[in-house]
């Protein structure tokens, strides 16, 4: 688990550093254009740009190797950074050398690369491209101080052309080499200090999910036997009550009802509860593709009695376009079903809900709106918690078990969807589904 998120961390920083090069190449176009036509140094623009485009050029290169790379173990991204990184070096030192050399201020932009290694690469490597910094330096500095390579004086910055002068060129190169190293050694220190952080972090999760999964299997246990109790009294409680067994006086059928009612309502509860458990236990769900029209239609129906039974009207709009949708119908009709019934509970008689489906390119959305009690804006950020119920639910309807949201809720998650609410007190509520297609 440890190694696996490092790995995504690093892919991440891969894409950042990426980002990254973009804003350079913007960064460096700007600057030239500036001081060349601002400024009006007189400074080798073609191969300035020719630079600055290969600079661009490679991190096309970068990005689609990036996309394209199968193997995304640590060394494999690990060379990748390094070459990257290596090749900003090179970048800069060319860049560097079209436009004044030694004089150029931007030198200390390599301190840059240095933290950039330093997050990215381990503490040896990142000395390592030190040390490769450093080298494309002096090679630059060298080759033109020998006037192998042409010198480009800043005239205008720099009072005399510093070339020849061999105490400015010693000092600059000792500042800079040795501000790389110490940048190289401070940075690595914090990376590494947060990197084992990170690791102590990851191992925390690991045993507290370990943890979870045990309490969970527990109260998985536990609810089962409960369940297969409940089911045997509610099985001997139901004849008794029909009258099957012979006939009960109106106390004893008052008090058999009322056992059997509740009875009823804690399997309801412990059915739920094993539901949720499941899940938190499994988070794996078979998934397929089946008709999501067809599909809301259903739960409509499921629920289209016990809306008569308050007159409240039910009704479902639909974009064509939602019809075909990946994920597991059962777990998505049931959730579907949960929210009308919410709307149905929550919506006093001759109320109204409203159903709505829209076609959102890859995802869909469903609204489910009504005009019943409402969410006091304090509770909303709760409602999704196991267990919540809203205290104005409660006055409403005693029966609930607060885990109906939470269960759409993993269930919409399980599919990379999104659920959320909008509500307003006394004037009634909208649920909102997000799922890819
Ligand atoms: P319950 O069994 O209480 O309905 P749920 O998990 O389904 O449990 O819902 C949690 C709480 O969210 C409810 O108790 C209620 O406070 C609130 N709620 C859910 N749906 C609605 C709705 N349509 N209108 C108002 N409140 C709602």
């Amino acid at each position: 688990m440890g190694i696996a998120a490092a790995r995504e961390g690093l892919l991440e920083r891969l894409y950042w550093l990426i980002k990254l090069r973009w804003l350079a190449v913007l960064g460096a176009f700007c600057t030239v254009l500036f001081v060349n036509h601002g400024l009006k140094f007189k400074l080798p623009i073609f191969p300035l740009y020719a630079t600055i485009a290969l600079l661009f050029m490679g991190n096309v290169a970068f990005f689609f190797r990036l996309i394209r790379l199968k193997n995304k173990s640590a060394l494999s991204m690990n060379r990748i950074a390094n070459v990257q990184i290596a090749f900003d070096l090179l970048v800069l030192a060319v860049l560097i050398h079209f436009s004044g050399g030694i004089e150029n201020p931007f030198i200390f932009y390599f301190i840059f690369h240095m933290i950039i290694a330093s997050t990215l690469l381990s503490r040896k490597a990142s000395f390592l491209q030190a040390t490769l910094a450093a080298v494309f330096f002096f090679a630059m500095v060298n080759l033109e101080y020998l006037g192998i390579l042409p010198h480009y004086c800043l005239k205008g910055f720099m009072i005399d052309c510093q070339r020849h002068n061999p105490i400015y060129l010693g000092g600059v190169s000792f500042v800079l080499v040795s501000t790389l190293y110490i940048a190289v050694y401070f940075a690595t220190s914090i990376a590494n200090r947060l990197k084992q952080r990170e690791m102590a972090l990851n191992i925390s999760n690991e045993q507290l999910r370990e943890k979870d999964n045990v309490k969970s299997e527990y109260v998985l246990r536990v609810s089962h036997d409960i369940k297969e109790d409940l089911a045997a009294i509610q099985g001997c409680l139901e004849p008794v009550a029909r009258g099957i067994t012979g006939e009960l006086n109106p106390k004893q059928l008052d008090l058999i009802q009322r056992a059997t009612r509740r009875t009823g309502s804690l399997l309801f509860f412990i059915k739920a509860l094993l539901e949720i458990t499941r899940m938190k236990l499994s988070r794996e769900v078979k998934m397929d593709y089946f008709s999501f029209s067809e599909t809301l239609s259903e739960a409509v129906a499921q629920i289209a009695s016990k809306a008569l039974d308050k007159n409240i009207s039910l009704n479902l709009y639909l974009e064509p376009g939602i019809n075909r949708i990946r994920g597991s119908k059962e777990y998505i009709q049931e959730t579907l079903v949960n929210l009308l019934a919410n709307s149905v509970k929550y919506t006093p008689r001759n109320g109204r809900i409203d159903l709505k489906g829209s076609d959102k390119g890859n995802r869909i959305l469903i609204d489910i709106s009504d005009n019943g009690i409402g969410i006091p804006k304090g509770e909303l950020p709760k409602i999704f918690e196991e267990f919540y119920r809203a205290s104005n639910a409660k006055e409403v309807e005693r029966d609930g078990t607060g885990l109906g949201l939470s269960i759409a809720k993993r269930i919409v998650e399980i599919h990379n969807g999104k659920i959320w609410v909008d509500s307003q007190e006394g004037k009634g509520s909208v649920f909102h589904i997000e799922l890819p297609k």
